[in-house]
């Protein structure tokens, strides 16, 4: 009998492999690459706010910056956290389509898990990214799970545009 631990292990490695194979093949030529951060929100830490945005201030001095309105008007603060929003992130390279942190700390997490990733045994796939094929992503985890299970979409009521596929 699987566990849920495994399932949820077996639906990682699918949405990971459809990232590979159907999503990074297409930012090259996407019409609304995420990276520019509209209508994304990027989430960040102070470590990575400091290496993207290429800070040589405290982390106090900036935060007081910010609180005075005379931080960059792009990011907001709330709880230790900071969020980007609507302009391009400074680590995208517009020229070649890539991120200049890929596979480096400094690159958020929530940038590795977009737009598809396994969240306490479920597959979440965000459809603002307009790689993302629902039916072609369900396939592939049906396949990962084998014919005794089957996958149930329900999608977000407040942000429709998330769609979590679950494990029956
Ligand atoms: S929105 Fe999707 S296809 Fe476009 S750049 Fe981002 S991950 Fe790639
Ligand atoms: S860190 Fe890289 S992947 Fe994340 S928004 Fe910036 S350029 Fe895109």
């Amino acid at each position: 009998m699987h566990s849920r631990h495994r399932l949820a292990k077996k639906l990682a490695t699918a949405a990971a492999a459809y990232q590979v194979a159907a999503v990074n093949p297409h930012c090259g030529e996407c019409t609304k690459p995420c990276c520019r951060l509209d209508p994304l929100v990027l989430e960040l830490d102070w470590q990575q706010l400091k290496g993207l945005w290429q800070l040589d201030e405290s982390h106090r001095d900036f935060d007081r910056r910010l609180t005075a309105g005379n931080g960059p008007p792009e990011i907001r603060a709330q709880d230790g956290i900071y969020y980007a929003h609507r302009k391009t992130c400074p680590a995208y390279d517009e020229v070649h389509r890539t991120c200049r942190v890929y596979n480096q700390p400094l690159k958020p997490a929530g940038c590795t898990d977009f737009p598809v990733y396994e969240d306490q045994g479920d597959v979440i796939a965000d459809l603002r990214c307009e790689a993302v094929d629902l039916a072609t992503l369900t396939d592939g985890l049906a396949r990962a799970v084998g014919p005794a299970f089957h996958i149930v979409q329900s999608a977000d009521t407040e942000f429709p545009f998330m769609v979590t596929l679950s494990v029956e």
